[in-house]
């Protein structure tokens, strides 16, 4: 029969009779049933429902409801259900229209032995049906997933006849190529691919029925004409007779990914180069050797085929080689280059563009650029296809050019250009020093943003300016002043506003004093400027100041603001007001201070200080009683390792708990402490305070902990400094010295031989040493080089400046190769920002301390943080403070 299983059969019927002899009869037939009788519309609907029939047997004529309307309810709800009329009569027009509404058969009662024979049909066709209806359907379920997959995939998903003919194309194409699948049909692949992609690998397709290929990258033409990278998998089809019958495949549109690829490579490339670079700068003393060894670099790391670099001989105004590495072809590294122009050129050669015009000059395809270039078909003779040329300046005036070739046209994009400025202005700023003569002071002479010259430079300038000046009996004239509001138009325009504004005010000075050398950028918005021949401060000082102020009050358009600043302005002038270009620039930035606390737009030093004793005493007096009553406190900014996130040392900072005040920070009171000489107790007690508390954290299961405490010029400067020292580091537990100490440049600089003698001796007894606010004041290298110092502190400014501003990068990388050239860490400081966090990640920097990570806070409550880290991830309990925007310190302290 069937299956194994017995057949359940509906019989619709009013006689109990007659459904009994059906039943007998089909049972006789052999096929094992069970029986369900019904007789209404509504047990018929309850039976096919619960009974759920294999086969419906209908009478034809019921007294509640007939035949026909059997049919239909069946024929409604289970359509494929064999149904067969069993009836006394029925008639041969009734029994065709039966059929043709949905009966599968009909067996006339009289003749009721067919009946077994027809179920048994009627169920193996139904079978057979249904199979073919599941099997249909999983087809058409399988089509419709495949077309769905093969529309919405961002591939793009083909086929080809065996000629490599389009004969089938997923819509993705338009988004990739332009064109509609339309227009591809009937079209050969290969003309749609760069020419000389057409027969190489790139165009490749399996050769074999059954074979495939894949990651096939090819140049593929946008309908726009433009180039587009795809990446191609591909079978090849056979046909009935094996043989290759077409080829289906996917390509991949990859453009952005490789050109980010590119991008990465590039950029890594040059960062290695530049890094390289400048430790050659650093590190090597003779100038040819130095720039040969730039060269070599920027041709082995930096990837160009050639570099050369070309001095000025300023007498006869020709560039001549001094170094070149890559394709050393004589006839390009015997060439001298005259500056000027040759009789019977139109041109002047792109060396020569360069020094006469201070900037760079490109030439960024040699075959198809119609600018002058010298010797262009030697060059392309030896396949290059790009030059830039590079000035190489010195106090403003181009002394040489760096020249680099590639192999590659198009080479020298804007980022690779602002790139290669930087490299030669390194170079420009090393050949600086090699012409005075000292190799490595090159860190920080000038403003990276305004071009003026920096506090050092300046009051070296100043000092110089002050010796003239004195022979002939005239006075020189300090100037400062300060942008009122440039912190709002920072946090209201954004910085690269104030950026601008600071580089325009710094213009308009160089426009109205065109003696740059009067000319300085003290830091953070404020300025400098010297004037000689002042015979009475107090009538002409006010006009100085008016002079300066009508440049700064002119409205200034960036961008779509209108913005107006004005200043306060300190006046200080020398002998008077002081005898050292040092002295005359603190105590002119003294008046303009005193200017601001005083709500006035200005003050002259001399004026200023007979309103200033007061308020000093006072808070002489009132620091005096701090030291007495315990009211200095000391917080802890954690240092972060940027590798694992780990924290094993924490940086001491003082502060001063006001009972009226409040916490007053450093800035406040170190210099009156200073200038008292108290400092020396202050941070005597800091030392053994930091002691104490970083034994306390070490006991509470942080072993390893260290503390580094800030020391002043005068402290270290004192006989008994090292003994007071080594006292505190015998009272170490274990004598396991975690006591660290943040000096800065200067101090070292002022007695290199007592300092070094001191370091070694403390050092010893398990001190390290850190120099302070690295970069912002001289460092021969020289002296940083025997120094026993363990590393160097990347001084915040610059850290400020490391994402937007070339200058302040070129440093902080500087900075961080020299720590690893002299084996010692490099730890930036202030950083604010995820993105200067990264900088610095991929420029390798070692440690790292900032408001990013965690703002200064009290010993308990580092210690807390520090618990609650532990075992969580690392950098979590730390994440609060980056999280939550905090206004200020004490802010930090009350909402925990
Ligand atoms: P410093 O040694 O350069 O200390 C770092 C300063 O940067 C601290 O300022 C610190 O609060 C701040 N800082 C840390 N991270 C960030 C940041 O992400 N953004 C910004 N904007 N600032 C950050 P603080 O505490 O006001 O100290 C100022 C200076 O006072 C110190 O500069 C140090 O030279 C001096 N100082 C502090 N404590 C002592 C001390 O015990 N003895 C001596 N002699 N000087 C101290
Ligand atoms: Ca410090
Ligand atoms: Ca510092």
């Amino acid at each position: 029969m069937l299956s194994g299983r017995s057949v359940k059969i509906l019989i619709i019927e009013d006689s109990a009779n007659d459904a009994e002899l059906i039943a007998k009869q089909v049972t006789k037939g052999g096929i094992d049933c069970a029986f369900h009788r019904v007789e209404t519309e509504e047990a018929l609907r309850g039976a096919l429902a619960e009974f759920d029939p294999d086969i419906v047997l209908s009478d034809f004529s019921l007294p509640q409801f007939d035949g026909p309307r059997v049919l239909d309810v069946v024929v409604a709800e289970r359509p494929d259900l064999p149904f067969i009329f069993v009836s006394g009569t029925i008639g041969e027009v009734r029994a065709i229209d039966a059929m043709k509404r949905g009966a599968t058969d009909y067996v006339l009662k009289t003749n009721l032995a067919r009946l077994a024979p027809a179920i048994d049909r009627a169920l193996r066709e139904a079978s057979v049906r249904n199979a073919r209806r599941q099997a249909e359907e999983m087809l058409r379920d399988n089509e419709r997933r495949l077309r769905d997959i093969v529309e919405t995939s961002q591939d793009w998903i083909w086929e080809l006849d065996a000629g490599g003919c389009f004969t089938f194309s997923s819509r993705s194409v338009e988004g990739i190529l332009g064109f509609t699948p339309a227009e591809l049909l009937g079209r050969d692949f290969r003309s749609f691919l760069h020419e000389s992609d057409r027969d190489g690998a790139e165009g490749r397709l399996p050769a074999a029925p059954g074979e495939s290929v894949s990651g096939v990258i090819a140049r593929w033409r946008r309908k726009d004409g433009s180039w587009r990278w795809l990446e191609r998998n591909a079978v090849a089809l056979s046909g009935p007779n094996a043989e290759l019958a077409g080829f289906r495949g996917t390509d991949r549109d990859i453009t952005e990914r490789r050109a980010q690829q590119i991008r990465i490579t590039r950029l890594s490339r040059i960062h290695a180069m530049l890094s390289s670079i400048n430790s050659a700068i650093v590190r090597i003393r003779d100038r040819d050797e130095m720039l040969a060894e730039a060269c070599r670099i920027a041709v082995e790391r930096g990837g160009y085929a050639r570099a050369a670099t070309h001095l000025l001989d300023p007498g006869r105004m020709t560039l001549k080689t001094v170094a070149c590495a890559g394709l050393d072809s004589p006839a390009l590294a015997d060439a001298q280059i005259s500056t000027l122009q040759e009789p019977g050129e139109e041109y002047l050669s792109m060396a020569a563009l360069a020094v006469q015009s201070n900037e760079a000059v490109v030439c960024n395809d040699l075959a198809k650029d119609s600018q002058p270039v010298l010797q262009r078909r030697d060059l392309l003779e030896l396949r290059l296809r790009s030059v830039i040329v590079l000035p190489l300046i010195v106090d403003g005036t181009a002394v040489g050019v760096l020249s680099l070739y590639a192999r590659e046209a198009q080479i020298f994009d804007a980022s690779e250009r602002n790139v290669l400025s930087e490299l030669a202005g390194n170079i420009s700023f090393a050949l600086q020093y090699f012409q005075k003569e000292d190799a490595v002071q090159f860190l920080s002479y000038f403003d990276p943003l305004t071009g003026l010259a920096k506090r050092t430079l300046f009051c070296e300038r100043l000092g110089r300016l002050m010796q003239q000046a004195d022979a002939e009996q005239r006075s020189v004239a300090v100037l400062a002043f300060d942008l009122e509001r440039l912190g709002a138009i920072n946090d209201s325009f954004g910085r690269h506003v104030g950026d601008r504004l600071l580089e325009l005010i710094a213009d308009r000075l160089r426009d109205r004093f065109p003696d740059t050398q009067r000319l300085a950028y003290l830091d953070g918005g404020s300025f400098a400027v010297a004037f000689t021949g002042l015979t009475d401060a107090s009538t002409e000082g006010p006009e100085l100041r008016d002079r300066v102020h009508e440049l700064i009050r002119e409205p200034i358009q960036i961008e779509s603001h209108e913005i107006r600043v004005s200043a306060r302005f300190g006046l200080a002038c020398s002998p008077d007001d002081g005898d050292t270009g040092e002295m005359l620039v603190s105590n002119a930035e003294g008046a303009r201070n005193h200017a601001k606390n005083a709500d006035e737009t200005y003050v002259h030093y001399a004026l200023k200080l007979n309103t200033g004793v007061a308020e000093r005493m006072v808070l002489e007096r009132k620091l005096v009683r701090a030291l007495e009553l315990g009211e200095f406190v000391l917080h802890y900014q954690p240092i972060v390792h940027l590798d694992h996130g780990g924290i094993s040392s924490v940086e001491a900072l003082l502060r001063w708990q006001d009972p009226e005040r409040g916490l007053v920070m450093p800035g406040e009171f170190i210099p009156t402490l200073e200038s008292m000489r108290l400092i020396v107790e202050v941070g005597k007690w800091a030392m053994q305070q930091a002691s104490r508390d970083c034994q306390h954290w070490r006991s509470h299961g942080f072993p390893d902990m260290r503390v580094a405490v800030n020391v002043s010029a005068l402290q270290i400067r004192r006989r008994e400094f090292a003994d007071s020292v080594l006292e505190i580091v015998s009272g170490w537990r274990q004598g396991l010295c975690g006591l660290d100490l943040e000096i800065t440049e200067s101090m070292l600089m002022q007695d290199v031989q007592g300092c070094v003698r001191t370091l070694q001796q403390l050092r010893e007894a398990g001190v390290r040493f850190a120099i302070d606010d690295f970069g912002t004041g001289y460092s021969s290298l020289a002296h940083l080089f025997k120094l026993p110092v363990d590393s160097l502190k990347i001084d915040r400014s610059f850290i400020a400046g490391v994402v937007g501003d070339p200058g302040s990068m070129t440093i902080v990388r500087t900075i961080i190769t020299l720590a690893k050239e002299f084996h010692m860490t490099a730890i930036a400081e202030g950083v604010e920002t995820v993105e200067q966090l990264e900088l610095l990640r991929i420029m390798k920097c070692e440690m790292a301390q900032g408001y990013l990570f965690a703002r200064p806070m009290p010993g308990e409550k580092l210690l807390n943080k520090l618990l609650a880290r532990r075992g969580k991830k690392l950098d979590s309990a730390f994440k609060v403070e980056t999280e939550a925007k905090v206004e200020s310190e004490e802010e930090v302290e009350s909402d925990s």
